[in-house]
């Protein structure tokens, strides 16, 4: 900046010019409006305090991608008389040939601004798989180097830094973070530990010296690792077998997110009842129920057998899917239907209203250039035409998405899940089938004589999908009478040998 104001004003004085200097500055607003210095240096152009501006380049006016910018600054001067000069050429904007290339160099200045965007990008995209430290707030355990641009060790920390991932080789992270508060051990700030802290820490790659790209790419960063990468994989691990052990308990329960309860609609929750005889028996059933029993909020408190209710559960499901034509039925009687055709001729609508507002747009600036309207009735009407156009693609994005969510309901994509259904289900874990009931229920529930289904997909002849099935409880069946019983075996083994 300093030399550049040398060079002009030096240019000035050697052609004995009086001048006043207008410098701004490192600029940060795109368009003129937001910059005083400009705004200051058009008023004086009016006034025709000066007959000549001279700056070191074009770009220096108008770095705006609007193009009404330029046209403001250009029709100004030329309407004041005032000559444009670089160090390189002189600029008459009253005449034809140089308004020609000073619009060209306004746009110029427009795709340099796309291309200096583009250099940043990819120059960041660099630095990112060089490692090299990008910015921002240090990690703890480190402090920035502002002159070598690196992060350095920061040992009062990187120490508990190295406990954390020590102890986490054998605690989970809550006991890490009971650990250290009771060995009095602080944060940085002085504060207790808290657990959601230490798995944050946990989850830093940063500690063990590497960097994740967005492409999935694991990179070296440029700093001094405070563990070593077998140790934070090795806490990473841990963790994966916490988790899985966790879902172990759980993974006898299929309907657990499916499965709500009647009276209240929260969702249910497993309840093992669990005893030893004197005789040194084990007694074990598994039931589910209302999550709110453990504190009592709900009046329902029925424990329904595990067994029982994914029998009844199972039954009821597959009953309804039986016949793929009727579901059909119920899919052209849904609104879904009748809404992807509706969110559709919205969309034709929107966009061409779209496409209206920038033709309409792109008339103005016409306009202006050939001074058939002034800048200041342009303004208002372009500042609407922009709200109307940012209105109208955010409303299409979202019909576009609502699309997708119908299409998502659409009748192949319903008959692709049953078919997975029908072929998995009955050979898979318990893991895999709940998977594979909740992409066809929302939820359930189950009441003493009945069972409510929120399928995801209409599943009824009037397109609704709800379905409400009745169910017999299994009756026990009496004990025949010992005779029959013996009648029936030797009926049952003789029965080959008759048809012979
Ligand atoms: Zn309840």
């Amino acid at each position: 900046m300093k030399a550049q104001e040398e060079i002009l004003t030096g240019i000035a004085t050697s052609r004995g010019w009086s001048f006043e200097v207008y410098n701004e500055g490192i600029v940060s607003g795109v368009t003129i409006s937001a910059r005083p210095v400009i705004q200051q240096l058009l008023e004086d152009a009016r006034t025709r305090k000066f007959s000549v501006c001279l700056i070191i380049e074009f770009e220096r006016l108008s770095r705006s991608q609007d193009l009404l910018d330029w046209l403001e600054i250009k029709k100004t001067f030329r309407d004041a008389g005032i000559k444009i000069q670089t160090p390189q050429q002189s600029y008459d904007l009253s005449q034809a040939e140089d308004d020609f290339v000073s619009d060209l160099l306004g746009i110029l200045s427009k795709r340099e601004k796309l291309k200096i965007k583009e250099r940043c990008r990819r120059g960041i995209e660099k630095a990112k798989r060089e490692g090299a430290y990008l910015g921002g707030l240090p990690p703890m355990g480190y402090i920035a180097n502002r002159n070598t641009k690196r992060l350095e060790v920061y040992e009062p920390e990187a120490k508990i830094i190295r406990m954390i991932f020590k102890l986490a080789e054998t605690m989970s992270p809550y006991q890490v973070c009971r650990n250290l508060n009771a060995n009095g051990i602080k944060t940085p700030k002085g504060h207790l530990w808290r657990e959601r802290r230490i798995r944050q820490i946990l989850n830093l790659i940063t500690y063990a010296g590497k960097r994740k790209l967005d492409t999935g790419d694991i990179v070296d960063l440029k700093l001094t690792p405070l563990v070593t990468m077998e140790q934070y994989k090795k806490v990473q691990m841990g963790k994966k077998e916490r988790l899985t052990r966790v879902h172990d308990t759980n993974a006898k329960y299929l309907l657990t997110g499916i499965l709500r309860c009647p009276y209240c609609g929260r969702s249910v929750c497993s309840w093992v009842d669990k005893r030893t005889f004197k005789s040194g028996k084990l007694y074990e059933r598994h039931y589910y129920t209302c999550s709110r029993k453990r504190d009592a909020t709900c009046s329902e408190s029925k424990l329904t057998p595990m067994d029982k209710a994914e029998r009844i559960l199972v039954n009821a499901v597959k009953s309804v899917i039986a016949y793929p034509e009727k579901l059909t039925m119920a899919y052209r009687n849904s609104g879904a239907y009748d809404e992807a055709k509706t969110i559709k001729d919205e969309i034709c609508q929107v966009k061409d209203r779209l496409d209206e507002a920038q033709k309409r747009k792109e008339n103005l600036i016409d306009a202006v250039a050939n001074n058939t309207l002034s800048h200041e009735d342009v303004r208002d009407k372009m500042k609407s035409l922009n709200d109307q156009l940012s209105y109208s693609e955010g409303k299409l994005i979202k019909l576009e998405k609502r699309l997708r969510e119908i299409d998502g309901k659409g009748i192949e994509n319903v008959i692709e899940v049953i078919d997975r259904f029908r072929e998995l289900f009955d050979n898979s874990d318990v893991l895999r089938k709940r998977e594979l009931l909740k992409a066809l229920l929302e939820k359930a529930a189950l009441y003493r004589e009945k069972i409510i289904l929120h399928f995801r997909f209409p599943v009824n002849a009037d397109g609704s999908n709800i379905v409400v099935a009745p169910f017999i409880e299994r009756q026990r069946a009496p004990k025949p009478a010992l005779e029959s019983t013996i009648s029936n075996i030797l009926a049952s083994t003789l029965a080959p040998n008759y048809k012979n």
